[in-house]
Protein backbone atom coordinates (compact mmCIF):
# COMPACT_ATOMS: atom_id res chain seq x y z
CA UNK A 1 0.00 0.00 0.00
CA UNK A 2 1.15 3.51 -1.00
CA UNK A 3 1.96 6.03 1.70
CA UNK A 4 -1.04 8.01 2.60
CA UNK A 5 0.90 11.19 3.89
CA UNK A 6 2.67 11.13 0.44
CA UNK A 7 -0.49 10.21 -1.50
CA UNK A 8 -2.62 13.36 0.17
CA UNK A 9 0.17 15.83 -0.25
CA UNK A 10 0.22 14.78 -3.84
CA UNK A 11 -3.35 14.83 -4.17
CA UNK A 12 -3.44 18.26 -2.54
CA UNK A 13 -0.77 19.49 -5.10
CA UNK A 14 -2.52 18.43 -7.95
CA UNK A 15 -6.23 20.04 -6.82
CA UNK A 16 -4.02 23.06 -6.19
CA UNK A 17 -3.37 23.36 -10.21
CA UNK A 18 -7.01 22.65 -10.76
CA UNK A 19 -7.95 24.89 -13.04
CA UNK A 20 -11.99 23.79 -13.26
CA UNK A 21 -13.20 24.37 -9.81
CA UNK A 22 -16.57 23.74 -10.51
CA UNK A 23 -18.88 26.83 -9.17
CA UNK A 24 -19.53 27.75 -5.59
CA UNK A 25 -23.34 27.50 -4.47
CA UNK A 26 -25.12 30.73 -5.06
CA UNK A 27 -29.20 30.23 -3.71
CA UNK A 28 -27.70 30.37 0.16
CA UNK A 29 -26.07 34.21 -0.84
CA UNK A 30 -23.83 33.64 2.38
CA UNK A 31 -22.23 30.42 0.66
CA UNK A 32 -21.06 32.22 -2.23
CA UNK A 33 -18.63 34.51 -0.61
CA UNK A 34 -16.57 31.34 0.29
CA UNK A 35 -13.09 31.07 -1.52
CA UNK A 36 -12.94 28.90 -4.32
CA UNK A 37 -9.55 27.84 -4.39
CA UNK A 38 -10.01 26.60 -0.61
CA UNK A 39 -8.66 22.77 -0.85
CA UNK A 40 -8.28 20.47 2.79
CA UNK A 41 -8.75 16.80 2.93
CA UNK A 42 -8.39 14.78 6.47
CA UNK A 43 -7.94 11.22 6.57
CA UNK A 44 -8.87 9.51 10.58
CA UNK A 45 -7.25 5.45 9.82
CA UNK A 46 -8.63 2.52 11.57
CA UNK A 47 -5.49 2.51 13.89
CA UNK A 48 -6.63 6.80 14.65
CA UNK A 49 -3.78 8.21 12.88
CA UNK A 50 -4.63 11.36 11.56
CA UNK A 51 -2.88 12.77 8.32
CA UNK A 52 -4.34 15.87 6.60
CA UNK A 53 -3.66 18.31 3.45
CA UNK A 54 -4.66 21.64 2.49
CA UNK A 55 -7.21 23.57 4.58
CA UNK A 56 -8.48 20.70 6.59
CA UNK A 57 -8.77 22.80 9.75
CA UNK A 58 -10.31 25.50 8.42
CA UNK A 59 -13.88 25.13 9.28
CA UNK A 60 -16.63 25.23 6.36
CA UNK A 61 -20.76 25.05 6.11
CA UNK A 62 -21.23 21.26 6.53
CA UNK A 63 -24.64 22.06 5.12
CA UNK A 64 -26.02 18.64 3.81
CA UNK A 65 -23.69 16.48 5.02
CA UNK A 66 -25.57 17.19 8.82
CA UNK A 67 -28.03 15.04 7.34
CA UNK A 68 -26.09 11.48 8.09
CA UNK A 69 -25.87 12.84 11.83
CA UNK A 70 -29.41 13.82 12.34
CA UNK A 71 -30.05 10.39 10.58
CA UNK A 72 -28.32 8.92 13.43
CA UNK A 73 -29.89 10.90 16.24
CA UNK A 74 -33.47 9.65 14.72
CA UNK A 75 -33.26 6.36 14.33
CA UNK A 76 -31.76 6.43 18.04
CA UNK A 77 -35.29 7.92 19.00
CA UNK A 78 -38.00 6.14 16.63
CA UNK A 79 -35.84 3.07 15.25
CA UNK A 80 -37.28 1.92 12.26
CA UNK A 81 -40.67 3.02 12.22
CA UNK A 82 -38.64 5.52 10.14
CA UNK A 83 -39.08 3.93 7.53
CA UNK A 84 -42.67 4.83 7.44
CA UNK A 85 -42.01 8.30 7.13
CA UNK A 86 -38.92 8.39 4.52
CA UNK A 87 -38.07 5.82 1.98
CA UNK A 88 -34.81 4.05 0.87
CA UNK A 89 -34.34 4.33 -2.67
CA UNK A 90 -32.30 6.44 -4.39
CA UNK A 91 -34.00 9.57 -6.35
CA UNK A 92 -32.45 10.30 -9.63
CA UNK A 93 -33.34 13.60 -8.63
CA UNK A 94 -31.93 16.97 -7.37
CA UNK A 95 -31.59 17.35 -4.07
CA UNK A 96 -34.07 19.63 -3.82
CA UNK A 97 -37.14 18.24 -6.25
CA UNK A 98 -40.48 18.85 -5.36
CA UNK A 99 -42.08 16.90 -8.58
CA UNK A 100 -41.34 13.66 -7.40
CA UNK A 101 -42.87 14.19 -3.64
CA UNK A 102 -46.26 15.17 -5.20
CA UNK A 103 -46.17 11.28 -7.31
CA UNK A 104 -45.10 9.64 -3.98
CA UNK A 105 -47.64 11.13 -1.42
CA UNK A 106 -45.57 13.44 0.87
CA UNK A 107 -43.27 10.08 1.60
CA UNK A 108 -39.68 11.37 0.30
CA UNK A 109 -37.39 9.20 -1.48
CA UNK A 110 -34.43 8.70 1.03
CA UNK A 111 -33.03 10.67 3.79
CA UNK A 112 -30.81 12.47 2.37
CA UNK A 113 -32.62 14.35 -0.30
CA UNK A 114 -33.86 17.33 1.35
CA UNK A 115 -37.33 16.89 2.18
CA UNK A 116 -36.08 13.52 3.82
CA UNK A 117 -34.01 15.44 5.70
CA UNK A 118 -36.39 17.88 7.11
CA UNK A 119 -38.67 14.46 8.23
CA UNK A 120 -35.88 13.42 9.76
CA UNK A 121 -35.05 16.61 11.60
CA UNK A 122 -38.81 16.78 12.31
CA UNK A 123 -38.18 13.30 14.25
CA UNK A 124 -35.32 15.10 16.12
CA UNK A 125 -37.74 18.28 16.81
CA UNK A 126 -40.55 15.91 18.07
CA UNK A 127 -41.19 16.89 22.12
CA UNK A 128 -38.72 19.17 22.63
CA UNK A 129 -38.38 23.30 22.12
CA UNK A 130 -36.29 23.88 18.65
CA UNK A 131 -33.26 25.00 20.73
CA UNK A 132 -33.32 22.19 22.75
CA UNK A 133 -33.28 19.68 19.34
CA UNK A 134 -30.54 21.93 17.77
CA UNK A 135 -28.64 22.11 21.00
CA UNK A 136 -28.61 18.34 20.42
CA UNK A 137 -27.45 18.23 17.54
CA UNK A 138 -24.13 20.43 17.82
CA UNK A 139 -23.55 18.54 21.36
CA UNK A 140 -23.77 15.83 19.06
CA UNK A 141 -21.18 16.80 16.54
CA UNK A 142 -19.04 18.35 19.19
CA UNK A 143 -18.83 14.95 21.08
CA UNK A 144 -18.27 13.12 17.66
CA UNK A 145 -15.50 15.26 16.21
CA UNK A 146 -13.83 15.75 19.82
CA UNK A 147 -14.20 19.49 19.95
CA UNK A 148 -15.93 21.71 22.12
CA UNK A 149 -15.45 24.81 19.36
CA UNK A 150 -18.55 23.82 17.25
CA UNK A 151 -20.65 26.13 16.30
CA UNK A 152 -23.81 27.40 14.00
CA UNK A 153 -22.51 30.18 11.61
CA UNK A 154 -25.31 32.32 12.20
CA UNK A 155 -24.79 34.70 8.92
CA UNK A 156 -25.57 30.88 6.75
CA UNK A 157 -28.43 30.01 8.73
CA UNK A 158 -29.65 33.54 8.32
CA UNK A 159 -28.65 33.59 4.78
CA UNK A 160 -30.81 30.20 4.04
CA UNK A 161 -33.76 31.69 6.14
CA UNK A 162 -33.97 34.76 4.28
CA UNK A 163 -34.06 32.57 0.52
CA UNK A 164 -34.90 28.95 1.81
CA UNK A 165 -38.24 29.19 0.03
CA UNK A 166 -37.85 25.68 -1.91
CA UNK A 167 -37.57 24.38 1.37
CA UNK A 168 -40.87 26.07 2.88
CA UNK A 169 -42.33 24.35 0.03
CA UNK A 170 -41.29 21.20 0.39
CA UNK A 171 -42.12 21.20 4.01
CA UNK A 172 -45.44 22.40 3.84
CA UNK A 173 -46.52 20.03 1.13
CA UNK A 174 -45.56 17.54 3.42
CA UNK A 175 -47.23 18.53 6.33
CA UNK A 176 -50.26 18.64 3.95
CA UNK A 177 -49.88 15.01 3.60
CA UNK A 178 -49.14 14.44 7.51
CA UNK A 179 -45.88 14.02 7.24
CA UNK A 180 -44.68 16.64 9.64
CA UNK A 181 -45.61 16.78 13.04
CA UNK A 182 -44.46 19.87 13.90
CA UNK A 183 -45.25 23.46 12.81
CA UNK A 184 -43.16 23.34 9.47
CA UNK A 185 -41.90 26.95 10.19
CA UNK A 186 -39.94 25.12 13.31
CA UNK A 187 -38.74 22.22 11.48
CA UNK A 188 -37.34 24.51 9.02
CA UNK A 189 -35.59 26.58 11.53
CA UNK A 190 -34.18 23.77 13.20
CA UNK A 191 -32.88 22.18 9.37
CA UNK A 192 -31.55 25.46 8.45
CA UNK A 193 -29.61 26.00 11.53
CA UNK A 194 -28.49 21.75 11.24
CA UNK A 195 -26.85 22.77 7.89
CA UNK A 196 -25.32 26.02 9.25
CA UNK A 197 -22.76 23.89 11.27
CA UNK A 198 -19.37 25.03 10.56
CA UNK A 199 -16.79 22.34 10.88
CA UNK A 200 -13.06 21.48 9.11
CA UNK A 201 -12.18 18.68 7.26
CA UNK A 202 -10.57 17.14 10.39
CA UNK A 203 -13.77 17.70 12.99
CA UNK A 204 -15.36 15.75 10.22
CA UNK A 205 -13.49 13.01 9.67
CA UNK A 206 -13.24 12.51 13.54
CA UNK A 207 -16.78 12.63 13.37
CA UNK A 208 -17.62 10.43 10.54
CA UNK A 209 -15.59 7.22 12.82
CA UNK A 210 -18.07 5.26 14.15
CA UNK A 211 -19.41 4.58 10.70
CA UNK A 212 -15.84 2.95 9.31
CA UNK A 213 -15.83 1.06 12.40
CA UNK A 214 -19.04 -0.65 12.97
CA UNK A 215 -20.52 2.22 14.44
CA UNK A 216 -18.22 2.00 17.30
CA UNK A 217 -16.50 5.08 17.48
CA UNK A 218 -12.83 4.80 19.37
CA UNK A 219 -11.76 8.37 20.18
CA UNK A 220 -14.81 8.28 22.38
CA UNK A 221 -14.69 4.89 23.56
CA UNK A 222 -18.99 4.63 23.03
CA UNK A 223 -20.95 2.97 20.74
CA UNK A 224 -22.92 5.07 18.47
CA UNK A 225 -25.22 2.63 16.96
CA UNK A 226 -25.44 -1.19 16.76
CA UNK A 227 -22.94 -2.92 14.09
CA UNK A 228 -26.11 -3.36 11.58
CA UNK A 229 -27.34 0.61 12.14
CA UNK A 230 -23.68 1.34 10.78
CA UNK A 231 -23.70 -0.80 8.01
CA UNK A 232 -27.37 0.30 6.71
CA UNK A 233 -26.21 4.03 6.97
CA UNK A 234 -23.65 3.36 5.04
CA UNK A 235 -25.64 1.78 2.21
CA UNK A 236 -27.87 4.54 2.17
CA UNK A 237 -25.01 7.28 1.75
CA UNK A 238 -23.51 5.12 -0.93
CA UNK A 239 -27.39 4.86 -3.01
CA UNK A 240 -28.17 8.45 -2.33
CA UNK A 241 -25.35 10.41 -0.33
CA UNK A 242 -24.84 12.45 -3.76
CA UNK A 243 -28.59 12.71 -5.16
CA UNK A 244 -28.45 11.91 -8.61
CA UNK A 245 -24.80 11.96 -8.91
CA UNK A 246 -24.42 8.90 -6.35
CA UNK A 247 -24.30 6.27 -9.52
CA UNK A 248 -21.89 8.45 -10.75
CA UNK A 249 -19.82 9.13 -7.48
CA UNK A 250 -20.13 5.07 -6.72
CA UNK A 251 -18.60 4.57 -10.31
CA UNK A 252 -15.55 6.65 -10.06
CA UNK A 253 -15.12 6.95 -6.29
CA UNK A 254 -16.46 3.68 -5.04
CA UNK A 255 -17.16 4.42 -1.23
CA UNK A 256 -20.39 5.87 1.28
CA UNK A 257 -20.32 9.23 0.68
CA UNK A 258 -22.25 12.28 2.07
CA UNK A 259 -21.79 16.11 0.26
CA UNK A 260 -22.97 19.12 1.04
CA UNK A 261 -23.45 22.09 -1.36
CA UNK A 262 -21.05 24.17 1.30
CA UNK A 263 -18.01 21.83 -0.78
CA UNK A 264 -17.52 19.07 1.77
CA UNK A 265 -17.90 15.36 1.29
CA UNK A 266 -17.69 12.74 3.91
CA UNK A 267 -16.33 9.57 2.95
CA UNK A 268 -16.54 6.55 4.30
CA UNK A 269 -14.11 3.01 4.05
CA UNK A 270 -15.41 0.39 5.83
CA UNK A 271 -12.71 -0.81 8.19
CA UNK A 272 -10.13 1.17 7.03
CA UNK A 273 -10.47 4.89 7.16
CA UNK A 274 -13.16 7.77 7.62
CA UNK A 275 -12.36 10.62 5.36
CA UNK A 276 -13.57 14.22 4.23
CA UNK A 277 -12.25 16.68 1.87
CA UNK A 278 -13.57 19.86 0.96
CA UNK A 279 -13.53 22.46 -2.04
CA UNK A 280 -16.39 24.63 -2.55
CA UNK A 281 -17.00 25.05 -6.57
CA UNK A 282 -19.80 22.47 -7.05
CA UNK A 283 -20.72 20.40 -10.66
CA UNK A 284 -23.73 20.36 -12.29
CA UNK A 285 -25.82 17.79 -9.75
CA UNK A 286 -24.55 20.00 -6.55
CA UNK A 287 -21.37 17.67 -5.45
CA UNK A 288 -17.83 18.98 -4.99
CA UNK A 289 -16.24 18.92 -8.36
CA UNK A 290 -12.67 18.84 -7.07
CA UNK A 291 -13.90 17.29 -3.43
CA UNK A 292 -15.44 14.29 -5.77
CA UNK A 293 -12.16 13.66 -7.91
CA UNK A 294 -9.45 14.08 -4.77
CA UNK A 295 -11.66 11.39 -3.58
CA UNK A 296 -11.45 9.11 -6.62
CA UNK A 297 -7.58 9.68 -6.59
CA UNK A 298 -7.56 9.06 -3.24
CA UNK A 299 -9.43 5.60 -3.39
CA UNK A 300 -7.86 4.43 -6.64
CA UNK A 301 -4.28 5.29 -4.72
CA UNK A 302 -5.41 3.26 -1.30
CA UNK A 303 -7.45 0.67 -3.37
CA UNK A 304 -10.29 1.49 -0.72
CA UNK A 305 -13.05 1.19 -3.09
CA UNK A 306 -15.70 -0.94 -1.58
CA UNK A 307 -15.81 -2.95 -4.43
CA UNK A 308 -12.58 -4.12 -4.94
CA UNK A 309 -8.91 -2.43 -5.41
N1 LIG B 1 -29.13 23.65 3.32
C1 LIG B 1 -29.13 23.19 1.95
C2 LIG B 1 -30.54 23.19 1.39
O1 LIG B 1 -31.43 22.81 2.09
C3 LIG B 1 -28.56 21.81 1.93
C4 LIG B 1 -28.53 21.24 0.54
C5 LIG B 1 -27.28 20.47 0.26
O2 LIG B 1 -26.27 20.59 0.94
N2 LIG B 1 -27.33 19.70 -0.82
O3 LIG B 1 -30.76 23.58 0.29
Amino acid sequence: MPEIVAVLAEIADQMARESERGRVASYIPQLARVDPKKFGIAVVTAEGAVHVAGDAEEPFSIQSISKVFTLTLALGRVGDTLWRRVGREPSGNAFNSIAQLERENGVPRNPFINAGAIVVTDVVLSGHPPKEALGDIVQFMRFLAGNEEIVVDKAVAQSETATGYRNVALANYMKAFGNIENPPEMTLGVYFHQCAIAMSCRDLAHAGRFLAEDGHHPATRRRVVSRERARRINALMLMCGHYDGSGDFAFKVGIPGKSGVGGGILGIVPGEASICVWSPGLNATGNSHLGSLALERLTKAMGWSVFGA
